[in-house]
């Protein structure tokens, strides 16, 4: 039997890959390192609840990411704008609090998917049959170009084994790839260099979230928006339920990488807390539960070099592929969108180039090869 198609990382690009290739009739490897599948997409929920909280993505945006708009219809899935109706509150570096009423709606909304983006690489998982092979807990260590295949290294919990792969798509962000993939022939220097040099989205961040018996700032008036200039959060929101039965507010964690690891993660949901109850009044300082997710923290989507914060949205490009690789290896994932790096629907449109590309070289390997009609007269 031929090599599959081995797809390196199951967030929600290495998730889409596999399903487009398996609509195509291929037989995919999708192997993720992670015991879970989602990658920086992680929702929550306290063991009682049946709405999950965002630890990661939260958000997108109809009309401006087309792809995520249609596969929400068309996996069935719900979703809500962000709730923002009510004043928002700014807490000055002196620790003054200041009410702003906004007589504006955030214009485009932000929607929310219901039951958490998690629902949304659930839903895309669920479509895969068994011409997709989903191997987790198995981290990609180097690939190495053969004759008419790529040959993996691949460490699972047991230990080092090789697989082979007629062709590869990798999903994992550039950062990672260049810091922790050992590849054969070596790529440039320069191109790895360029790699290092790609930030991977919002990987520097942390998220606090915290559950309510009610949403007692939306009873004052309040929308749950918050700017800090103390911290520890910097940017505050509200994460409720569309049906109002889960009351939530979360938070990005302005504070540094190197601060947080430094004081852990108890100290900082008190902190967190504490905060609270400085924008939104006493009640917020008994959560019915509450959680940080510390992506600094996470090999698996932070590299060295994203520890240090991002102060602005990068401008990604797809990498170029070395010549020798092109016809077994594509690039996908979110920074290698063009016109969406970073977001969600990124993560989706490099990965439909990916698969298109592929597509296209098989498409070209096979005309090659076959004989044509004069020949065969
Ligand atoms: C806190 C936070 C908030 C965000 N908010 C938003 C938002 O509101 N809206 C929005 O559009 N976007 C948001 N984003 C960005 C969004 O999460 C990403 O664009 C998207 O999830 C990226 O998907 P991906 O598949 O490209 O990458 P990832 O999700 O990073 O997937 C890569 C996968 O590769 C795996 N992997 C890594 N190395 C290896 C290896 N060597 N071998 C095998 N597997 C490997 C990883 O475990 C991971 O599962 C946010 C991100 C974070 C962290």
């Amino acid at each position: 039997m031929s090599h599959p198609i081995v797809v390196v990382g199951a967030g929600l690009s290495g998730l889409y890959a596999s399903w487009l290739l398996q609509q195509s009739g291929h037989r995919v490897w999708l192997i993720e390192a992670r015991d879970r599948i989602g990658g920086r997409v992680l929702s929550q929920a306290p063991s009682d609840a049946a709405h999950r909280l965002d630890l990661g993505p939260s958000w997108f945006w109809p009309g401006m990411n087309p792809r995520i708009e249609k596969l929400v219809k068309q996996l069935g899935l719900g979703s809500f704008p962000q709730h923002s109706r009510g004043a928002a509150i700014v807490e000055g570096q002196d620790g003054k609090i200041h009410k702003y009423q906004s007589s504006w709606e955030q214009s485009p909304s932000s929607y929310r998917i219901a039951g958490g983006t998690q629902s949304l690489v659930e839903a895309i998982r669920a479509q895969l049959d068994d011409s997709v092979h989903i191997q987790l807990q198995t981290q990609v260590r180097s690939m190495k170009l053969r004759p008419h295949a790529v040959e993996l290294t691949l460490q699972d919990p047991n230990g080092e084994w090789t697989q082979l792969a007629a062709q590869v798509i990798v999903t994992v962000p550039p950062r990672l790839l260049a810091q922790d993939m050992a590849l054969e022939p070596a790529w440039p220097d320069a191109l790895r260099q360029d790699m290092r040099s790609t930030p991977t989205w919002m990987a520097g961040q942390a998220k606090f979230v915290a559950t309510y018996p009610k949403a007692f700032w939306r009873e004052a008036g309040l929308s749950g928006d918050g700017m800090s200039h103390r911290g520890p959060m910097s940017e505050i929101h509200d994460a409720s339920d569309a049906t109002g039965q889960v009351a939530a507010l979360f938070g990005f964690v302005g504070a540094s990488p190197s601060y947080r690891a430094g004081i852990g993660q108890q100290a900082l949901q008190r902190q967190a807390i504490a905060q609270l109850v400085r924008l939104f009044g006493p009640e917020a300082a008994q959560p019915l539960w509450s959680a940080v997710q510390d992506w600094a923290q996470e090999p698996l989507t932070a590299a060295k070099d994203d520890l240090r914060p991002l102060s602005y949205h990068p401008m990604y490009e797809a990498a170029p592929v070395p010549a020798a690789w092109s016809q077994r290896l594509w690039l996908a994932g979110t920074e290698q969108s063009p016109n969406y790096g970073g977001y969600l629907e990124g993560a989706l449109e490099a990965a439909e180039i990916a698969v298109s590309h592929l597509q296209r070289s098989l498409q070209e390997g096979a005309l090659k090869r076959a004989p044509l009609t004069h020949e065969m007269e």
